[in-house]
């Protein structure tokens, strides 16, 4: 294959990173993988162990990054991006995405490689436009508990820019809630706590009244656009929004969740909205739609009875 690149990508064995990294073999790539395990387990590895085009490195990007040999592109992924999880050390979550970020741009600019940076819709914060387009700027709280991330991440972006202003080819795309199979169990976030939840026969816990609204990308989805915006020919620093623009509430999902396990006894619980936390999301997609021809094809349901399969066979572990 003489298209075959040469692929490194932060946080492989997370859960875009695996997805990621399953696409990127599939059609014939080499890919170095790294991680610290921080916010994945190190059995994730078992997935690649016969894979001859895969080859492990266990580093923290917060540190500077050595490798050897030519890279051709960088996917950075590494930071955790459920809300309880990188909250809990809040520094270490600031310091990937800000440190992280420059280790990965230098890193870039001595190699040559292309640099695509998984930015997020949390750089909207909670936000006063909706849906949500690119040219808009967001209303993030510098000083709250999302901070560490959302913060983190605009800096990174702006690390991005200045890299991109002295040559670096870096392409930003801000992704939103995605799920899917690989996503672990326990990470707290909304459609892993709910099916879990279900299948316990435990009570799904909505947080506040359930109208706040999200917009859920399945990750094959949000796969395809990551490699399309990558592959795209010529410069595109973006940013890009890579989501899926159906928008649900958080009751209309646990309804969704439920109808897939009629068999279950749950109903639902009411707990307090944690501090920050936004209103609405959609995604405006015609940036991604327009440049890339991209858009996702996976609706809820579907998505959902893949996800729910994968935390079935992974609970009964
Ligand atoms: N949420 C909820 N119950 C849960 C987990 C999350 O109602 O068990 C809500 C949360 O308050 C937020 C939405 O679901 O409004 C999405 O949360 P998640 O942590 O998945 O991601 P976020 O988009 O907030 O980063």
């Amino acid at each position: 294959m003489n298209n075959r690149k040469k692929i490194l990508i932060t946080g492989v064995t997370g859960f875009i990173g695996t997805n990621l990294v399953k696409e990127l073999l599939s059609r014939g790539h080499k890919v170095v993988g790294i991680d610290n395990f921080y916010a994945s387990s190190r059995e994730r590895l078992q997935l690649f162990a016969d894979e001859e085009n895969f080859r492990f490195l266990e580093a923290d990007i917060r540190n500077p990054l050595e490798i050897e040999g030519e890279i051709d592109q960088i996917y950075n992924l590494a930071c955790p991006a459920s809300p309880p999880v990188y909250q809990k050390e809040p520094l270490y979550t600031l310091e990937t995405n800000i440190m992280g970020m420059k280790n990965v741009l230098e890193l870039a600019e001595e190699k040559g490689a292309k640099v695509l940076q998984a930015s997020t819709s949390e750089v909207y914060g909670d936000p006063k436009k909706h849906p949500q387009k690119e040219t808009y700027w967001g209303n993030v709280n510098p000083v709250g508990p999302r901070s560490c991330y959302d913060e983190g991440k605009r800096a990174a972006e702006t690390f991005c820019l200045e890299y991109f202003n002295r040559g670096v080819d870096v392409r930003v795309a801000r992704i939103f809630n995605t799920y899917g199979p690989y996503m672990s169990p326990d990470d707290g976030r909304v459609v892993t706590n709910f099916i879990t939840q279900a299948l316990n026969d435990e009570d799904l816990t909505i947080y506040g009244d359930g109208e706040q609204t999200r917009s859920f990308c399945f990750v094959d989805d949000l796969v395809r656009g990551l490699v399309k915006f990558m592959n795209y020919e010529g410069e595109l620093f973006g940013p890009l929004n890579l989501g899926n623009p159906v928008e649900y509430t958080i009751l209309e999902l646990a309804d969704k969740v439920l109808a897939l396990l009629p068999e279950s006894s749950s109903e639902l619980t009411y707990e307090p909205l944690p501090e920050d936390d936004p209103q609405k999301r959609r995604p405006d997609i015609s940036r991604a739609k327009q440049k890339l021809s991209w858009q996702p094809e996976v609706g809820l349901e579907e998505g959902l009875k893949k996800t729910l399969q994968y935390i079935k066979y992974k609970c009964s572990e």
